[in-house]
């Protein structure tokens, strides 16, 4: 037996280990694991090459719990270790490595977190075990069993084992805080997480862990619809099923590999975690892709498995890392094309899952140039009438504005005007509409966006019975029943004109300026309870009145014989247009009752006075 120290560079690591490591200590396990296999795949290669035997039934990793001597041990099949090897690998390499790591760790502003820490190894077992005993037989034919044991001290054990067979047996002896971790459920969820995907059988007692093929290393020409649906079952056993998906295989320049869904989108969704789970070379690393694939895409579920994106590095270091600058943009690439096909293949099913797939449409349209120019095609609309259309199509024969609504329900009086002139209104009713609009006022030069209550649009004028004549005292018909109102009404705020509109039926609308409209309903977006209050000054508009309404001239009439009334009923035609335009605010609605019944009273008592 000899006893030996561990070369050490800086002052025990492995308290350092255990503090760091504090809030991901289950990381062993992959880390234990990933090894065993490293050693399984070794052993493998020398068979391959006739330097070594085993069959293929051999190959696997096992891990056991004993709770009763609070143990935990992984055991493989792999290629071993002969005294040296374990002397230069866990005593040297093994503990540079961890050494390294943790320096990187320290180094890095806290709360910058690892991406997934590979490069700790072996000795992440400390995050968890006092002790660690290596139990090792080395492929070689000549190879003696090597035992080694170090409790985290400086000093290791190093002595001659007792293992028969081939491979590497590694027992954990638990520590008190860490007990968790000798309970069955708790370390099948682990190992169903990190482990799922593996190459080699691992058993856990008599379990095998990954029964499952991982469906992303397989080439797309050999998977079939039923597989992909199957395998998002697997993945996502409660969801909906996915509206479609797409295959990732690419080699060069880097290499990546993975199935993304685009799954039906949920309410609670939260569009700080990606539900696409990070792989490298089929181990799980992290289930928050975030840093790797842009933002708009954290909608897409599935997998992605690449060896090339650096893990033992920071997050804000790795958004920077040139290789997963163009894996995101590969997989940016990969999106816009899926969406391509479809919309081309099979509109009907592009359209039922528009709901769904606009957002990653507007976000990524907004977040990403080269995005837009690869969808602003898929970037359809509805209209009032049930159509769908994109911009380009709106503004064909050289429009430049386009028309647009919340939604159908909403002024139904204006866009009756719009819809009997032809004219094809948008329903813009996503919260993202608003930027996306502003957005594509900027990319198309000379087109604007308007809200059909955004102004008073030629398509509403009757220029034919336009009131223009000039009367006595130099003022149009219009211009004085704008004035009339004008008194009448006494609101600051509020400007009154007066047009020949299309449609008769209609006393007045309300418009408020586009541009402050779209100031107000930002400012409610970032802030909808004390925006409202805030925003006071912001309430400009304009009472538009129909001089082609009866009921309009029957007030200017009215007010010679009973202009209190008179005055009543005008505050009650605009704040029915403030009304049906949803503009009301609780306040005035109160009021707005009161007077309704006023008026109304005041009505009945003139019948029944003309009656008697
Ligand atoms: P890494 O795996 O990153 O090289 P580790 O600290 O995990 O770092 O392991 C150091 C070395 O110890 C490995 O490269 C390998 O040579 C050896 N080793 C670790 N675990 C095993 C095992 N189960 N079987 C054979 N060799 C192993």
């Amino acid at each position: 037996m000899t006893k030996k120290n561990l070369e050490i560079h800086s002052e025990n690591i492995l308290p350092i280990i255990k503090k760091w490591l504090y809030s991901d200590r289950d990381i062993f396990v992959r880390e234990l694991i990933s090894n065993a296999c490293d050693a399984l795949y070794k052993v493998k290669l020398l068979r391959d090459q006739k330097l070594a035997e085993a069959k293929d039934e051999e190959f696997r990793v096992e891990v056991r719990l004993d709770k009763e001597a609070k143990t935990l041990t992984f055991s493989d099949t792999g290629i071993g270790m002969d005294s040296e090897e374990v002397v230069k690998y866990i005593a040297q390499i093994a503990f540079s490595g961890a050494e390294d790591f943790v320096s990187k760790y320290q180094s890095e502003q806290e709360g910058d977190q690892f991406i997934g820490h590979f490069g700790l190894g072996f000795y992440s077992s400390y995050m968890v075990a006092d002790k660690v005993v290596i139990d090792t037989l080395s492929y070689k034919s000549d190879a003696k069993p090597v035992l080694w044991s170090c409790d985290g001290s400086s000093e290791y054990l190093l002595e001659e084992g007792k293992k028969q067979t081939r491979g590497t047996e590694i027992t954990l002896h638990i520590g008190k805080d860490n007990e968790e971790f000798l309970e069955e459920a708790r370390l099948k969820e682990i190992l169903s997480q990190y482990c799922a995907f593996l190459p080699y059988p691992i058993f856990l007692g008599e379990t095998l862990i990954n029964s499952k093929e991982p469906l992303w290393i397989k080439s797309p020409s050999e998977c079939e619809e039923k597989d992909y649906l199957e395998f998002y079952r697997h993945l996502y056993p409660m969801e909906e099923e996915p509206l479609f998906w797409m295959h990732l295989n690419v080699d060069y320049p880097f290499n990546l590999k993975g199935v993304l869904y685009f799954p039906k989108v949920r309410r609670d969704f939260d569009l700080n975690k990606s539900a696409v789970q990070l792989y490298c070379n089929r181990v799980f690393v992290s289930d928050n892709c975030k840093d790797v694939i842009p933002n708009y895409l954290t909608i897409l579920r599935g997998i992605i498995d690449s060896p090339d994106i650096p893990l033992n590095v920071s997050r804000s270091y790795l958004q920077m890392d040139r290789t997963v600058r163009q894996l995101a943009s590969h997989i940016s690439k990969k999106v816009s094309d899926s969406l391509n096909t479809l919309y081309n293949s099979d509109r009907e099913k592009y359209l039922k899952c528009w709901e769904d797939v606009s957002m990653i449409v507007k976000l990524g349209i907004l977040e990403d140039d080269k995005f837009y120019e690869r969808v602003k095609g898929l970037l359809i609309w509805k209209t009032t009438e049930g159509n769908w259309i994109t911009v380009e199509e709106y503004l064909e024969g050289d429009k430049k504005k386009v028309f647009y609504t919340k939604d159908e329900h909403h002024h139904p009086h204006v866009l009756e005007m719009y819809r009997n002139k032809g004219t094809q209104v948008l329903i813009a009713n996503s919260p993202l509409d608003n930027y996306v609009i502003q957005f594509l006022e900027r990319k198309l030069t000379d087109v604007s966006f308007q809200r059909i209550d955004g102004g008073i649009d030629e398509e509403l004028i009757d220029k034919s019975r336009e009131k223009t004549v000039l009367d006595g005292d130099g003022k149009t018909e219009a211009s004085k029943l704008a004035e009339f109102i004008r008194t009448k009404l006494e609101i600051e705020q509020c400007d009154v004109e007066a047009k020949s509109l299309t449609s008769d039926g209609l006393p007045g609308f309300i418009t408020i300026d586009e541009q402050q409209r779209r100031m107000r309903d930002y400012m409610i977006s970032l802030d909808p309870k004390d925006a409202k209050k805030t925003l006071s000054h912001m309430n400009k508009h304009t009472f538009v009145v129909n001089t082609n309404n009866p009921l309009m001239s029957a007030l200017l009439k009215m007010d010679k014989k009973n202009p209190d009334l008179t005055k009543e009923m005008v505050k009650q035609v605009y704040e029915l247009s403030l009304l049906s335009q949803r503009e009301i605010e609780p306040e005035q609605l109160n009021a707005f009752i009161t007077r309704t019944n006023t008026v109304l009273e005041q009505l009945a008592l003139q019948a029944t006075q003309h009656e008697g």
